[in-house]
């Protein structure tokens, strides 16, 4: 029999509720229960693929294919699971699926309404995404704030959920935000009563209230959240600031929230096991040498919209013993000034991001031949990837003007274009090349040692990719492409054999990168960006 946890959010977004979410699994997992995750987005869009990540943060890939939201990364890192597609529900599939059984006939004679037949397709996607993961425990985060109207059909429907199953069997937690003013450096509680006032009103009580706050919850706070949220004492706790996020789950169970929830619950009695955790979570914390990394792209703003990638990052440098510096470089910034490129001289290690459309790649390729002819050690990732390759068509093979065909569609020499079956494609959502693929390594390349075996499956998202037609020309003149698909009609992986860590990949590994077992092509990246401070 499954058990529901539904987490919710009040007070603001980005209250942290996918690090709660991924932290509650965490303290279940520890205790010996099978966890699962499912995200609820309520925005109408079928899928987070047509949204730009400056707005919604990064796009996460599945291995399935599908374009999710960024908290399905949070919950496969912290958790070290897979999740499917499915498992990210949208109000844009919620009403896709209503409104085609509507067509077919399937509710003949009814009017299609909210309650009962949104809320009744919202309940059966939840009960089978915990089917299809067959976990003792299924976690289900409900995006947005509570207040917001796109997400009230959900929350009622978890509302119904929670009443039809058995007592006991489902928990709401409320996570809130609870402010601490500067000038009295008061903790203020009552905008997270009022968020909680807003749930009682559409009909959820709290069971377990979490205040999101700089520091623990005063006693005195901690009572008043009690008392005017309705929960008892011992069901109040702080997710207070990290230094690291691999902390805040040890910070919870602390406080008692992991045996609060399996008890409640009636699971999970063993005992909990933190030593593999602890492990993983130690190399991240404590000083360690930095290693300043130039993460050279467009969305650069706003850090959720790499969040996989920073992430990676960190998997990588903890396992090294080193801590990274990530510096956002807005590669338009070298297109106004080419003499700007030479701030890049500061850094241990270039990125190029991925990302799509024009603006910034003139900025990007400079970014490249610098790293390229100055010996700094580079990674490409898909869109980095391959403007690599019109970095060294024009600069070492001498085609001037080459280009991919997503920035100029009439270059005289187009070394990366679309993949032949993107040519007829009219509709834009879920179309790309998505998800995991398997990646045939050349024997004894930097890529083949870096994984340590000859195959690996690596996650995608492009439409692009290396046009077959120069491929002879490139290899003739050095560039290594060591990694094909498996059918070899793609190129998956570059590098320059003559360069200290010159690495390019179409895919994108840092979307099975996990604390404790990064990603090779990360920790390799990482690892020779040291050699290079050590050097200096
Ligand atoms: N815009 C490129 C493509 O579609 C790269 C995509 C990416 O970087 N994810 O192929």
């Amino acid at each position: 029999m499954v058990k529901y946890v539904f987490i919710t959010g009040g007070v603001l977004s980005s209250v942290g509720k996918g690090i709660m979410t991924s932290s509650i699994g965490k303290m279940l997992q520890v205790r010996g229960c099978r966890v699962s995750t499912v995200k609820i987005d309520p925005y109408v869009n079928v899928d987070a693929g047509t949204m730009n990540p400056y707005m919604h943060g990064e796009v996460f890939v599945t291995d399935d294919g599908g374009e999710t939201d960024l908290d399905l990364g949070h919950y496969e890192r912290f958790l070290d699971i897979n999740l499917p597609k499915f498992n990210n529900i949208t109000t844009g599939q919620v009403y896709a699926s209503v409104i085609e059984k509507e067509r077919k006939g399937e509710y003949l004679g009814q009017c299609v309404q909210i309650i009962p037949h949104v809320t009744d397709e919202v309940k059966r996607r939840i009960r089978t995404a915990a089917k299809m993961a067959g976990c003792d425990v299924l976690l289900v985060e409900i995006g947005g704030t509570v207040g917001d109207i796109e997400g009230l059909p959900f929350l009622e429907a978890a509302r119904q959920l929670k009443l039809e199953e058995a007592p006991g069997d489902a928990l709401f937690v409320h996570v809130a935000l609870v402010p601490i003013l500067n000038a009295t450096k008061e903790q203020k509680s009552k905008p997270c009563q009022h968020s909680v006032q807003e749930m009682r009103r559409i009909g959820i009580q709290p069971d377990i209230i979490v205040a999101r706050c700089r520091y623990p919850l005063e006693e005195d706070v901690k009572r008043k959240i009690s008392l005017f949220g309705s929960v008892p004492i011992e069901a109040v706790f702080t997710s207070y600031d990290a230094e690291n996020i691999y902390q805040v789950p040890q910070n919870l169970d602390m406080q008692g929230m992991g045996d609060y929830v399996s008890k409640r619950l009636g699971i999970c009695s063993e005992k909990a096991d933190w030593a593999g955790w602890k492990g993983i979570v130690e190399k991240f914390t404590g000083p360690r040498r930095v290693v300043r990394i130039a993460m050279c792209g467009k969305y650069t703003k706003l850090e959720d919209s790499y969040v996989s990638i920073t992430e990676a990052l960190h998997h990588a440098a903890a396992q090294v013993g080193v801590k990274t510096e990530l510096d956002w470089i807005e590669a338009t910034r070298f297109e106004r000034d080419p003499s700007e490129v030479k701030v890049l001289d500061d850094y241990d290690g270039i990125m190029v991001l991925p990302g799509f459309g024009a603006r910034g790649t003139e900025g990007k390729i400079m970014a490249i031949n610098y790293a390229r002819t100055k010996n700094r050690p580079f990674l490409g990732i898909c869109f980095g990837f391959q403007l690599a390759v019109v970095e060294f068509a024009r600069n070492v093979l001498g085609l001037t003007g080459a280009n991919t065909t997503e920035v100029d569609p009439s270059t005289q020499h187009p070394v990366i274009d679309l993949l032949p079956e993107q040519k007829s494609i009219g509709m834009m959502g879920g179309t790309m090349r998505l998800g995991g693929y398997k990646v045939i390594l050349k024997d004894g390349s930097l890529a083949n040692k870096l994984y340590g075996v000859k195959e690996v499956i690596e996650r995608h998202r492009h439409r692009y990719e290396v046009n077959p037609k120069y491929w002879e020309s490139f290899q003739k003149a050095g560039l290594v492409f060591s990694g094909h698909s498996e059918d070899m009609r793609r190129v998956e992986f570059l590098e320059l054999p003559s360069h200290p860590f010159f690495l390019g990949t179409q895919s994108h590994p840092e979307f099975r990168s996990r604390p404790g077992n990064p990603s090779p092509p990360y920790y390799g990246f990482i690892e020779a960006s040291a050699k290079v401070q050590k050097r200096n």
